[in-house]
């Protein structure tokens, strides 16, 4: 538990100097405060360097909160920031149970509520940030473009202005629609009285809409299966699962052989689940229209070949996964991968059209570099529509990007990440292995490799990750001069493309 001391507060240090320092406004202002976001708040406050976090919601982790009734499937262990655990720690702080694996609830009550706390009134909740541009600029103008100051415009009016953005506001809110063409469904809209997006609390708060009724899910990630497996303990209540793949092997995962056990256990049980009967399975289930009809909701599926299905249930679980909304930086030059729209860089190695690992090689500052200088979105918006992001991912990426605003570039580089696989990918990610010269080959001989291996080629190794080939410390990627030069931040580039 935390033990605030009444008058003092630990991390609101002063920089003792650089750019960063606050000159009337905020050096960084922080959009979105859920887990990664705090992590970097947590990483400013280390470094004294002046921040304001805005989160939409009434609280902290707003929507973490929303899903407070799932129990991770990480424990706590991946679960707290290195720089969080730090200042909580030096306030009195008990961490939990490394094994324990939280609910969502408990993430935010024993770990990020206290955390927020910490940060006092550089934390604001009911802050909805409507748009992002920068001060006199719009996307075009370019001419003194990098030393203009961010503009932050709020959803109640409000303006606030910074020297950087780290955008951590998440997907959860922009949920995927039904349609299996990534557009509405004819008639979703009408229906959306009879449907839930991810993740009800079925067994909880909202019991009275499932029990006893007939509940259709659509989709084929974790959060679905999280549902399908709390509806199968409601008595009387019928359930069918559709999904437009023609076999459900990727949701049933890894089993046995996934790194994190309940993750593997999610899979295994709802593919025991379907066996059973207790499931009802649809594959090839391309949704086309919803209709409510005097027997219920029935949702049409018609296959591109032309063939139609359909099934007429109570209620519709819409677990379809998540967007990033980037219409809140449409007037910031972001480079975006066109499959994912996540940063361009890291896209090859998480798109799901390719592998389902569960782990992603380490990379910061430099891989979630956009051309619009001091502008950097991370934590699960970073990986766009990419399904499989960790916490863990989203602290690493924090602790680089903020040790880069700070100058610290030798920090900001020594990225390091040891993520749990799902047991899917076979026989060796890449980043067991060398990830010098021979990774292209790595990554071929692997079941899951990267659609492009354009990011791969050009990392290095240090010997101390060789001798370690579970601890991957990748240095950085060589950056071209036109890339070094376009960043105002100014690390500096490494390696022979350094000499500009
Ligand atoms: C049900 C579920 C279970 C998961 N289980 C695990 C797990 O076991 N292990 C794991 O490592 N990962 C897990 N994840 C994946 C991922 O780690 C989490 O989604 C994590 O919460 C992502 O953190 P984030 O900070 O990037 O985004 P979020 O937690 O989504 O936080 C974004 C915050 O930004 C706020 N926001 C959004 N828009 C705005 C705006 N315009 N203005 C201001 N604020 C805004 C939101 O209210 C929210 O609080 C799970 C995800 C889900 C949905």
């Amino acid at each position: 538990m935390l033990r605030p001391r009444p008058g003092h507060d630990r991390t609101r240090r002063r920089p003792s100097a650089g750019r960063f320092r606050a000159t009337g406004r905020p050096a960084c202002g922080r959009d979105r405060r859920g887990p990664v976001g705090l992590a970097a708040a947590a990483h400013l406050a280390e470094r004294g360097i002046d921040f304001l976090v805005l989160e939409a919601g009434e609280q902290v982790a707003a929507s973490v909160a929303h899903w407070g009734h799932v129990r991770v499937f990480s424990p706590w262990q991946y679960d707290i920031d290195s720089a969080a655990r730090r200042l909580l720690q030096a306030d009195g702080w008990s961490a939990p149970d490394p094994e324990w694996l939280p609910t969502g609830a408990e993430l935010v009550s024993d770990y990020l509520a206290p955390l927020a706390e910490l940060f006092g009134d550089r934390v604001r909740t009911n802050a909805r940030v409507s748009a992002i541009s920068r001060l006199g600029y719009d996307r075009v103008r370019t001419a003194g473009r990098e030393e203009a100051p961010f503009l932050i415009r709020l959803a109640d009016g409000g303006e606030l202005q910074a020297g950087a953005i780290i955008d951590a506001s998440g997907t959860y809110t922009s949920p995927n629609v039904l349609g299996a063409s990534g557009l509405p469904a004819h008639g979703e809209d009408t229906a959306a009285g009879v449907v839930d997006h991810a993740l009800p609390d079925v067994l909880g708060a909202d019991r009275d809409r499932y029990e006893g009724r007939r509940v259709l899910v659509v989709g084929a990630g974790h959060s679905a299966a999280t549902t399908l497996l709390a509806l199968a303990q409601l008595d009387a209540t019928p359930i069918t699962w559709a999904i437009r793949a023609g076999h459900a092997t990727r949701t049933y995962g890894g089993g046995d052989a996934d790194a994190l056990p309940a993750r593997g256990a999610l899979g295994s049980r709802l593919h025991a689940l379907v066996e059973s009967g207790r499931i009802q399975l649809l594959t090839g289930f391309f949704t086309h229209r919803v209709r409510t009809t005097g027997d219920g909701v029935e949702l049409i599926s018609r296959a591109p070949s032309g063939a139609e299905q359909s099934i007429t249930v109570d209620r519709i679980v819409s677990a379809t996964g998540y967007r990033p909304d980037r219409s809140l930086a449409s007037e910031l030059r972001l480079d975006l991968d066109p499959i994912l729209g996540s940063a361009r860089r890291p896209a090859p190695v998480i798109d799901p059209n390719q592998h389902s690992c569960g782990t992603v090689p380490a990379h910061g500052v430099d891989e979630l570099t956009h051309p619009e200088p001091g502008y950097y979105a991370i934590g699960v918006k970073s990986y766009g529509r990419a399904p499989t992001f960790l916490m863990a991912t989203g602290y690493e990426q924090a602790r680089s990007v903020v040790a880069a605003l700070a100058g610290d570039w030798e920090a900001a580089r020594d990225v390091q990440l040891d993520l749990p696989e799902t047991g899917v990918c076979s026989p060796a990610w890449p980043r067991r292995r060398s990830s010098g010269p021979d990774w292209p080959a790595a990554s071929a001989a692997a079941c899951c490799p990267p659609r492009s291996q354009a990011w791969a080629p050009r990392r290095r190794t240090t010997a101390a990750a060789a001798a370690d080939p579970l601890r991957v410390r990748a240095l950085p990627l060589e950056r071209s001069v036109r890339d070094v030069r376009r960043i105002s931040h100014r690390g500096p580039a490494r390696g022979p493309s350094s000499h500009l």
